[in-house]
């Protein structure tokens, strides 16, 4: 699997980023983050809400397990974490190949609803201000959108 790395040192560049990628971003595409506590996810999630023209401020799900913004498209943030030990299908389909851009917290635990083609990205804490931003995209139009975003 192909892999791309970028590296930030603001919160700032991170989500100028993330605003990049949400401008090449269609319905009900599917991005997958991973990173420790502070890593950057949510600010992360702040850039794609920005290049996604949505106003309202984009918090951590933590107490819900979607939240939903409207904008150029809707945005859905799906934090799975409380889900690790439920066996249901909560309906996740409906986000998957819905109207919007899904982007999931702690998506191992909901590993078996995933679509296939999705963006998976990892996010490492390096010191203060410095994160290094890894792109394993699956699918070729994630490829294609990775090498474009880090050339
Ligand atoms: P998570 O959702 O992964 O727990 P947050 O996005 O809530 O992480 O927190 C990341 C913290 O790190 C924020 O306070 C953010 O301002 C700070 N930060 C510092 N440098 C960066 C960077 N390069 N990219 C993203 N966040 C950064
Ligand atoms: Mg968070």
């Amino acid at each position: 699997m192909k892999s791309f790395k970028i590296s930030t040192s603001s919160p700032e560049e991170t989500m100028n980023f993330s605003a990049n990628l949400a401008n090449k971003l269609q319905p009900g595409d599917v991005i997958t983050l991973e990173g420790d506590l502070g890593a950057g996810k949510t600010t992360f999630t702040k850039g794609l809400a920005r290049g996604l023209n949505i106003k309202r401020t984009v918090n951590s799900p933590t107490f819900t397990i979607v939240k939903e913004y409207e904008g150029d498209l809707p945005l859905y943030h799906i934090d799975a974490y409380r889900l690790e030990h439920n066996e249901e299908d909560l309906g996740f389909d409906e986000y998957f190949e819905g109207d919007g851009i899904v982007v999931v917290e702690w998506a191992k635990f909901i590993a078996d609803y995933l679509p296939e083609e999705r963006l998976n990205i990892e996010i490492t804490y390096q010191e203060q201000d410095g994160r290094i931003i890894e792109l394993l995209p699956q699918g070729q139009r994630f490829e294609k959108m990775c090498r474009e975003l880090t050339e």
